[in-house]
């Protein structure tokens, strides 16, 4: 089946009786990413989680208490 990711818009060309193709069809996962922007994601998310994600929720609750 064809498939167009929801970040660039490349479509790609998966598997019909893939996993993937299977929980699209079933809703399961409702887009579809091509790996380079899964890649980058996944990437990011990590980064995220190293550098300050903790961090931005304590300063955003510093503030809610100021108000
Ligand atoms: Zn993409």
């Amino acid at each position: 089946m064809q498939v167009k990711c929801v970040i660039c818009d490349t479509v790609n060309t998966i598997e019909d009786y893939s996993l993937q193709a299977k929980r699209l069809r079933n809703r399961k996962i409702n887009m579809y990413l091509c790996p380079n922007c899964d890649n980058r994601i996944k990437e990011n998310t990590l980064k995220r989680h190293e550098t300050g994600m903790f961090r931005l929720y304590e300063e955003k609750k510093k503030e809610d208490e100021l108000i």
